[in-house]
């Protein structure tokens, strides 16, 4: 979508968007979580990835209910954005062959991952409060949360056991 184009005009135009992108963006992740699972050879890291797997499929659900209450059928708009983090990641990833280096990379990785998700729901949330959407802005927050506590569990295990390896 251009900059310019007359697509987005209306805050609920700009709202709809953004709930898109992470509809896209939580489908990207769900595709690339199992590579992410086949690679961790830490187990506590490998079982906190099956574990987000898990969740980000009941994430994608919230946001289909948060369609669903919008009067809105759920779809995805390409997002550059996690596209980019995501090849970075496998970028990365293929050059490292060092098993706990491997985990530190993904680690990272994931943590990027969980920052683009974080900012994207709380501007969702604040938006969906602000036009009163108060069941919607329920769904994203509880993304949200989801998302900080994956951030906060990443941040415990490389600070604790990765890192120091
Ligand atoms: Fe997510
Ligand atoms: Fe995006
Ligand atoms: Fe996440």
């Amino acid at each position: 979508m251009g900059w310019f184009s007359a697509e987005i005009s209306t805050m609920k135009d700009l709202f709809l968007h953004g709930l898109q992108d992470i509809y896209y963006a939580e489908h990207q992740i769900e595709k690339s979580l199992p590579d992410m699972i086949k690679k961790a050879s830490d187990a506590q890291l490998k079982k906190g990835f099956q574990m987000h797997l898990k969740q980000t499929r009941g994430q994608i659900k919230r946001l289909d209910r948060a369609f669903k209450a919008l009067k809105e059928k759920p779809k995805g708009t390409k997002c550059p954005a996690i596209d980019g983090i995501i090849d970075e990641a496998n970028e990365i990833a293929g050059e490292v062959d060092d098993k706990v280096v491997l985990n530190a990379a993904l680690i990272a990785a994931a943590q990027a991952v969980e920052h683009y998700e974080i900012t994207r729901y709380g501007t969702l949330t604040a938006w969906a409060k602000a036009m009163g959407h108060s069941s919607v802005a329920k769904l994203l927050h509880a993304n949200l949360n989801e998302e900080k506590a994956t951030d906060k569990k990443l941040n415990t295990l490389a600070k604790t056991k990765v890192n120091r390896k």
